[in-house]
């Protein structure tokens, strides 16, 4: 099973992947996750976009769509993954169709995690606060640039998928119990 795990940040994304992970044996494919381990490396990658990651802008999509191919080449997404983060611009979704068309695969599933505003705002607000918290991007001023850029950019990637009649909405603005029970109806639906 191919899934795309949809949201603003703030939306669950990383919460709900892991546990989604852990229940379908699926590896967890978070481009946040893997760009934040290029800076933490300080890899010539990671030292390229580090600037890019603290503003709270997108990399560029050619500079993500190599490390995404890369890593859906590996062999533990040969069963199917979870993509966390990823696509995030239509640019991107065009490139993953067309990299899953060449492994004769295909998206099977777009999970939408829908939560409004002042929720959103209000949990990025209380990742920052948390202590020894590695998000340097998580702060008042680059979370709402984070959530506008989602907006202007990010958006249009469910009418993409929409039209492909793979979207499931899912109120995520609930505890994580009951956004999880949502998440495995939409699945097994
Ligand atoms: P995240 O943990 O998914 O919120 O991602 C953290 C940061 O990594 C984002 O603010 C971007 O700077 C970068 N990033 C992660 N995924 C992507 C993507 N698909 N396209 C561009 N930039 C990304």
């Amino acid at each position: 099973m191919n899934i795309i795990l949809f949201g603003a940040p703030g939306a669950g994304k990383g919460t709900q992947g892991a546990r989604l992970a852990a229940e379908r044996r699926l590896p967890l494919l978070s481009t946040g996750d893997m760009l934040r381990a290029e800076v933490a490396a300080a890899s010539p990658l990671g030292q390229e976009i580090q600037h890019i990651l603290d503003a709270g802008d997108l990399v560029p999509d050619v500079t993500i769509i190599e490390v995404i191919a890369a890593r859906l080449a590996e062999t533990d997404c040969e069963h199917g993954f979870i993509l966390d983060g990823f696509p995030r611009t239509l640019a991107q979704a065009v490139a993953l169709d067309d990299m899953l068309a060449h492994m004769a695969r295909s998206v099977d599933h777009v999970l939408v995690l829908e939560v409004d505003e002042p929720t959103l705002t209000a949990r990025i607000a209380g990742r920052a606060a948390e202590s020894g918290g590695p998000r340097t991007d998580d702060s008042a001023e680059i979370a709402a640039k984070r959530l506008a850029i989602y907006h202007a950019q990010s958006a249009p990637v469910v009418p993409h998928y929409e039209a492909k009649g793979l979207v499931r909405r899912v109120d995520g603005g609930r505890d994580m119990d009951a956004v999880a029970a949502d998440i495995a109806g939409a699945l097994d639906a």
